[in-house]
């Protein structure tokens, strides 16, 4: 027996889930929790670790730690772990690789195919490189998603009879989505999508990180502060405050030395949440101009909306609730877990592509975010000049779509002509984002003005394929669906190979690793009284991980959860959450 798993390849947490037994559902990891942390790191001996054992290496260890790589998803910019180097889509296939071994190990089948899902304005190069970090990882990516989409399917799949418009409100760790949508008998149309790649949670936290430091009158911001352990530690600790603030009305920010120690009785900067909406105020700026924009496309006024979804974690923040109830003159819907709800929709579009029964009244259809086009040149008075767009799909049109202009060639016998392709919506290419382009050799020799057709299709990944051809028959078709930034198969090939030399830590030693390694960050945090006493428990226990007597490995983890309950920073195992 075999599944297709449904992915949340998120920028700090990723889930994933399968639909079994009629409905979809969550897989633990090998803690127990349903969210692993996108972090990766490499330990001392060389193996990786994926996870929340990677995310206290990251306090201790920065250097040997890569996280929030999922913003530089699409680029070739190179992400250090360690001694090496390696892209976003590689790390991210190492995420991917831990997510497989927990559903194996759940599902005791094997896993070969997936459905991963990506913020709706993820441009063509950010789809491309998540479906090869699928495909890095040994995966089939039969489908990519947007994360609103899926979210909106778990709705769908629930509320089969509403007949409503919705809103999805997705702010995740790194990007921020909104999505329209009507359902109506089991249909789930998708109106119109809007949305930034680079705004998240995450930078709600430096906001706070940079609060605090200009009040401690260092006028520092984030990237001067030479110390990587005092920067880690202070994300740490505004991390946790940001979540505290969720539920409470103050926080406390533990503030480390310029080293990163934290001396016995540290200093602390208190916080309460009507300062932190200052300390934001300038992103929630930002929040509204999508929004408007998708109303906007998708011909609907705030008031028309009868239910609001949050999707992603950092749509906890109450300035987010407080925000969405006075925007659309309503309380957001409460009823899906907005960590969760994510990956359950993309197991329910997994039970859509094997045409699971349990799904069979469910039909979805999805739009194009951007607006897609070329380059033209215009005769302005007599003077030809290029550098102009001209759109050929428009933003939020149904998929799969394909459609055709008609362009001419602009002097006498032009044998050849580029064709670049962009995405966007400004008048002018250079304001653009320009995906690839496209030579047509060997035109036909004739007049200017001789007929040159560009088809661009849209499919149902949100992946762009662009063909043009001219009456004569020759006919190119790109190259943007197939490769990644320019990656040929040779170096695809090279990349998987790569990674294979990469050895995973064992899954079932993971939490152990967790352990030993939220042990070390605490070593660095406690009052110079209680360190040895840690460390000593900490050195027994790495000494009888590495001995293998299973009964002396069990007397020295109980010596060291007791150490660290007795020390008042009890372990739990199961918290998926900052310790
Ligand atoms: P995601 O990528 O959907 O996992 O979103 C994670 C983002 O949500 C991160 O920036 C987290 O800091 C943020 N987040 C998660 N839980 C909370 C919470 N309770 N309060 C505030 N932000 C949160």
């Amino acid at each position: 027996m075999s599944y297709t798993i449904g992915i949340d390849l998120g920028t700090t947490n990723s889930l994933c889930a399968v639909f079994q037994d009629g409905r979809p559902r969550l897989i633990p990891n090998s803690h127990g929790d349903f969210l692993t942390p996108s972090v990766v790191g490499v330990l001392e001996s060389g193996e990786i670790v994926v996870g929340a054992a990677a995310r206290e290496l990251r306090v201790t260890h920065p250097e040997r730690t890569a996280w929030c790589f999922k913003r530089f998803m699409g680029s070739d910019r190179p992400i250090s772990l360690g001694a090496k180097t390696y892209t976003a889509q590689e790390l991210s296939s190492l995420v991917l690789q831990s997510l497989v071994e927990d559903a194996k190990s759940e599902l005791k089948a094997s896993i070969t195919d997936a459905v991963i899902t990506v913020p709706a304005y993820f441009n063509d190069h950010q789809r491309q490189a998540t479906k090869l970090a699928g495909q890095l990882a040994g995966l089939n990516v039969r489908r990519i998603v947007n994360e609103p989409t899926a979210a909106a399917l778990v709705y769908g799949f629930h509320e089969r009879e509403a007949e409503k418009n919705l809103c999805i409100i997705d702010l995740g760790g790194g990007t921020f989505d909104v999505t329209v949508m009507e359902i109506f008998e089991g249909t789930l149309e998708i109106r119109a999508t809007a949305g930034e790649s680079q705004l998240g949670g995450e930078d709600f936290t430096d906001r706070l990180v940079s609060a605090v430091l200009i009040n401690q009158k260092m006028q520092l911001e984030l990237a001067e502060l030479k110390h990587p352990l005092h920067v880690a530690r202070l994300r740490v600790e505004s991390e946790r405050a940001k979540r505290t603030l969720t539920a409470k009305d103050t926080a406390r920010i533990r503030l480390p030395e310029l080293d990163g120690q934290f001396s016995g009785q540290p200093r602390e900067f208190k916080i309460n949440r009507e300062t932190f909406k200052k300390v934001c105020s300038k992103l929630m700026d930002r929040i509204s101009v999508p929004i408007d924009r998708a109303l906007r496309d998708a011909k609907l006024d705030p008031r028309e909306i009868d239910e609001v979804l949050l999707v992603g974690g950092a749509t906890r923040m109450p300035v987010m609730v407080d925000f969405v109830s006075s925007y659309f003159g309503k309380q957001p819907q409460m009823e899906f877990n907005p960590d969760e709800v994510v990956a359950l929709g993309a197991a329910v579009q997994a039970a859509l592509i094997e045409q699971d029964a349990a799904v069979n009244d469910v039909v979805m259809t999805d739009v194009c975010p951007f607006t897609l086009g070329v380059e033209i040149a215009k005769d302005l008075g007599g003077q030809i000049q290029d550098g102009f767009f001209q759109p050929i799909l428009h933003r939020n049109s149904t998929i799969p779509i394909s459609r055709e202009e008609v362009f001419s060639t602009i002097v006498p016998n032009q044998r050849m002509v580029e064709v670049r392709v962009f995405q966007g919506d400004a008048r002018r290419v250079t304001d653009n984002v320009e995906l690839g382009r496209l030579r047509v050799e060997n035109l036909p020799t004739g007049p200017a003005g001789m007929p040159i057709r560009i088809r661009f299709t849209y499919d149902l990944n949100g992946i762009l394929e662009v063909e043009a051809y001219t009456d004569g028959g020759c006919k190119q078709r790109t190259v943007l669906t197939n490769h990644v930034q320019g990656l040929s198969q040779e170096q695809i090939q090279a990349a998987l190979q790569r990674l294979q030399k990469l050895k995973l830590y064992p899954r079932e030693d993971l939490n152990n690793q967790r352990l030993a390694r939220y042990s070390e960050r605490l070593i660095g945090e406690l009052h110079p009284s209680q360190r040895q006493q840690l460390d000593l428990a900490l050195d027994f226990f790495e000494g009888a991980m590495n001995e293998g007597d299973p009964q002396q490995f069990e007397s020295a983890k109980q010596a060291l959860l007791m150490t660290l309950s007795a020390l008042g920073f009890p372990y739990d195992e199961h918290s998926a959450d900052e310790q």
